[in-house]
């Protein structure tokens, strides 16, 4: 079945779909950015299932590129699916680990049963992955997978992450 992609300007924690997307660290206690949103409007269900988690199966951290899910809280959405995309480095290419956080995180979507996933520009913020560069991995790997999902949602926080990913979908 096709895929439907969708570009929404926007707060990614406002969406009604099965699963949203966190761009989180490797810790999975909270940070900044969408990570920070997520958690403060989720409440304190999602930290708490992030806990149990580091504590029976990531006690060093969920590795980069890697993917997992949590209840979604209060967020109108069934579950939150972390991700720990790659920090941006000038000196090594780590554009697979870009790819396999969106790869793994419909592997995961699959596994729930998810059909429509919203996700953020993973790494684009604090990481320091180019906008433009985050929006063609992130386009070129969700249009390249083979997944049940129905209907991906890239939630972008301002109109120069929108118009990247625009230009993404045009190639
Ligand atoms: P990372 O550490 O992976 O770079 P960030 O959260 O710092 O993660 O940023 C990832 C992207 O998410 C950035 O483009 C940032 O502008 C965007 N962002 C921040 N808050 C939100 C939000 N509430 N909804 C959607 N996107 C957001």
């Amino acid at each position: 079945m096709d895929m439907r992609i969708v570009l929404v300007q926007g707060d990614i924690t406002a969406e009604s779909v099965d699963a949203v997307v966190n761009a989180a660290n490797s810790s999975l206690l909270g940070g900044g950015g969408v990570d920070g949103a997520i958690h403060r409007k989720g409440g304190p269900e999602i930290l708490a299932a992030c806990r149990d988690l580091r504590n029976s199966h990531y006690g060093k951290g969920l590795p980069t590129g890697r993917a997992v899910a949590t209840t979604a809280g209060r967020l109108p959405a069934r579950h939150v699916i972390h991700t720990v995309g790659p920090v941006w480095s000038p000196d090594e290419d780590r554009s697979e680990l870009l790819a396999s956080c969106y790869r793994e995180a419909l592997r995961v979507a699959d596994e729930l049963g998810d059909r429509t996933v919203a996700f953020p520009a993973v790494s684009t913020g604090v990481y320091g992955w180019p906008m433009e560069d985050g929006a063609r991995i992130a386009v070129e790997t969700v249009r390249a997978a083979a997944t049940e999902v129905e209907e991906v949602r890239f939630v972008l926080f301002d109109a120069a992450a929108y118009a990247a990913f625009e230009a993404a979908l045009a190639r």
